[in-house]
């Protein structure tokens, strides 16, 4: 395949997994290490949003793509308003196997913190060539998660800096808030502070991770 500028150039920079594993020490990190999936699956291809308390609280959302998931950290997390748009900056892919990942990263570890599977689904392109709307920056997708449903986009601004955008559909609202009302992980149930607490997390991250769980008169049940 020929070489492209733009988002194409970025990808192959991260040699698919190579960053993931080049920052990570797998003897230290309940993380996995990364290995590849395949191309094309012959089932439907996965989206995981984690929720995750490192040296700031992001969502990171992934989608699968070529058997590597593509990453953006959303700062805010995912808003279903349309007219909200979300800072999601590009990090390096990582396995699929991360999409099972729910627990602490140790204290000096890259990325160390809580993190959440906060939503999981399956997800389709809008864009007819994935490979190409990204190398153009604007890829439209169909997510179908437990939080994030319908048809979302996200677009290019310059660099690794995305935004994460609602498109009108059945799904949107202008008055649910994700982040605040969905706290919970949809595969454990478990708020942050749940999850730190049974990794065994230091002092300081149990901390943390309460303070990344909204406050208790905010949430509603599931
Ligand atoms: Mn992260």
């Amino acid at each position: 395949m020929a070489k492209r500028s733009g988002a194409t150039d970025d990808l192959s920079r991260y040699g698919r997994l190579a960053e993931y594993n080049r920052k990570r020490r797998f003897d230290v990190t309940p993380e996995p290490p990364g290995r590849a999936g395949k191309k094309k699956p012959t089932r439907a291809l996965e989206f995981v949003v984690q929720k995750h308390r490192a040296s700031h609280l992001h969502y990171d959302f992934r989608i699968e793509h070529e058997g590597v998931m593509l990453s953006w950290a959303v700062a805010k997390g995912p808003s279903p308003d349309p007219s909200v748009r979300r800072l999601a900056m590009m990090t390096e892919p990582h396995p699929m196997d991360y999409n099972d990942f729910e627990g602490v990263i140790p204290e000096g570890e890259y990325g160390g913190g809580t993190v959440m599977i906060w939503d999981r689904g399956t997800w389709e392109p809008e864009s007819p060539d994935v490979n190409k709307a990204l190398a153009k920056g604007d890829l439209k997708m169909r997510l179908h998660g437990k939080k994030m449903k319908g048809s979302w986009v996200l677009v290019r601004m310059r660099d690794r800096q995305w935004l994460l955008i609602k498109h009108r559909d059945q799904h949107a609202s202008a008055t649910l808030d994700l982040t605040l009302e969905k706290p919970k992980s949809v595969v454990s149930r478990r708020s942050m502070v749940g999850i730190a607490r049974a990794a065994g997390a230091s002092a300081r991250q149990l901390e943390q991770a309460a303070g990344a769980d909204p406050p208790r008169s905010t949430a509603k049940p599931a």
